[in-house]
């Protein structure tokens, strides 16, 4: 594509950029106090992680967008885990299963100086059965008289301990070198072999809303679980629900349906456990419990979805307990509160009573519908013309930016990329924004814009 005061290859180059697909995901897992947040604070080389000497820091926050010698990947940090009631054996291994299951590669954190402990030996025996590439790094290795720890490790069987010191950053970029060469380019579980097999779908919320009763009601209505179907490996801690004669994955059930109560850190496994089902889904049904107001820990789940690039349905549960007051002030609260997933289909049920359980699916599939949603560069085109000539953007300085030409560069969720002779602000972006949800739909997707200005 040729666009007026632009170089080919940028364009090219930048619309390539933004279609990249949902990114490949790295897990940092290991024993408390390795150094598993100062790790992860150095690759995104933010100081956003909390890193504090004892353990147990709880923190809602659990992936972090990475990048490393130009290639894009997510960081999931388990950090903030705590021990919990059964003990630290049972809570690190508990920790790295999850984060291995979402993960596409995994760091391995060790504390070099303390060597390898029956926690590690543990987790060791985790990692061989999950089959996923795992980079080992020895940590605290700060200076060369370390060395030798590190080399101690080769003994857990898991290939070269990479020297590493989170703190200084000492040997950090050669082990993110080894991270890249086992990462995949694209998510394996999300869209690799799964293609073609049943929709993802996560089922989350915070803790009490209703996500289990939900689950049993729309498994035993309608009365079929089917355990096989061709071509499609079964994880057991998905599940398969046939709902409106379509069968979906639900995916990360186990966790919904095993009622594991944490005294301390419930809060930060709810969070990372939450993280690896958006990770594995295409669309996240967000259930709200409608007779509480909407919380803090409730905008935090919906912008985990709409971060990781999820279609997004909301559910607002425990409708049969709803009197007319509540249902007024429910609705100032989606206003206020949900104004920035004003696009996301949404329905009222119970999963008590089975109210409109009917409408779940028309919504995923709405929600799905505008995620795969490819708007043709000529209509594209046509539309901004058309928009930019009714609606110019504002003269700043004497000069007044032009959109010149913009085209879909991917899809799941979609991103265009625009092309603009000067700096498009905030409010024209917005407003772009709103007119192609107007004219193209887009239920229930986030969408991304980026703009390019010609130099
Ligand atoms: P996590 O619990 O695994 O996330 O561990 P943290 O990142 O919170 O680190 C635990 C402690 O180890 C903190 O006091 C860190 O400053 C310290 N630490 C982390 N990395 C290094 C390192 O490379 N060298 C040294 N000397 N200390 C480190
Ligand atoms: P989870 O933690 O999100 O899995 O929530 P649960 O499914 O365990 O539900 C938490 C509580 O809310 C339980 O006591 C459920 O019986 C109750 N509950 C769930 N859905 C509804 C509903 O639609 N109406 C009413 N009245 N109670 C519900």
């Amino acid at each position: 594509a040729a666009v007026e005061g632009f170089d080919v290859d940028d364009v090219e180059g930048a619309i390539e950029a933004a279609g990249h697909g949902p990114l490949p995901v790295l897990a940092v897992i290991g024993r408390p106090n390795v150094g598993k947040s100062t790790l992860v604070n150095r690759i995104i080389g933010r100081r956003e992680a909390v890193v504090e000497d004892k353990p147990g820091v709880t923190r809602d926050r659990v992936t972090y967008e990475a990048e490393w010698a130009g290639r894009r990947f997510k960081l999931v940090d388990t950090g903030g885990w705590e021990q919990d009631v059964l003990g630290i054996d049972a809570s690190v291994a508990a920790q790295a299963e999850y984060a291995i299951e979402a993960a596409d590669a995994v760091v391995f954190v060790v504390d070099a100086k303390v060597g390898a402990t029956d926690t590690d030996e543990a987790v060791v025996r985790l990692l061989r059965k999950a089959g996923k590439p795992v980079v080992l790094a020895a940590n605290k290795v700060d200076g060369l008289s370390g060395e030798a720890d590190a080399a101690a490790l080769w003994s857990l069987g898991l290939g070269e301990p990479h020297p590493i010191s989170a703190l200084h950053g000492r040997g950090t970029g050669d082990m993110l070198d080894a991270v890249l060469e086992a990462l995949p380019e694209a998510p394996a579980q999300t869209f690799g072999t799964a293609v073609g097999g049943p929709r993802r779908i996560a089922l989350i919320g915070r803790p009490n809303v209703g996500k289990s009763s939900l689950l049993n009601k729309v498994a035993d209505e309608d009365r079929v679980v089917v355990n096989e179907i061709a071509g499609t490996t079964r994880d057991p801690v998905d599940e398969l629900i046939e709902l409106g004669g379509v069968t979906w994955k639900f995916v990360d059930t186990a966790g919904i349906r095993k009622r594991v109560h944490l005294q301390q850190g419930a809060d930060y496994y709810a969070s990372l456990r939450t993280a690896a089902a958006v990770e594995k889904a295409e669309v996240a049904v967000i259930l709200i419990d409608a007779s509480e107001s909407i919380s803090v820990q409730d905008q935090r789940i919906v912008t985990m979805a709409v971060d990781a690039g999820r279609a997004l349905v909301i559910a607002y549960n425990k409708w049969d307990t709803l009197d007319e007051e509540r249902r007024y002030y429910l609705e100032r609260e989606i206003e206020t509160e949900f104004a920035q997933v004003a696009w996301a289909p949404r329905v009222n049920v119970s999963a008590r009573t089975g109210r409109h359980m009917e409408k779940l699916v028309p919504a995923i599939e709405a929600a799905l519908a505008g995620w795969e949603t490819r708007v043709p560069t000529g209509r594209l085109n046509a539309f901004l013309g058309e928009l930019v000539a009714a609606h110019p953007h504002p003269v700043r300085g004497g000069k007044q930016p032009r959109i010149l030409f913009g085209t879909q560069a991917g899809t799941k969720p979609p991103r265009f990329v625009l092309f603009a002779s000067g700096f498009i602000e905030a409010g024209y972006r917005r407003f772009i924004e709103r007119r192609l949800r107007e004219e193209f739909g887009f239920e229930g997707t986030p969408i991304h814009i980026s703009v390019r200005v010609r130099e």
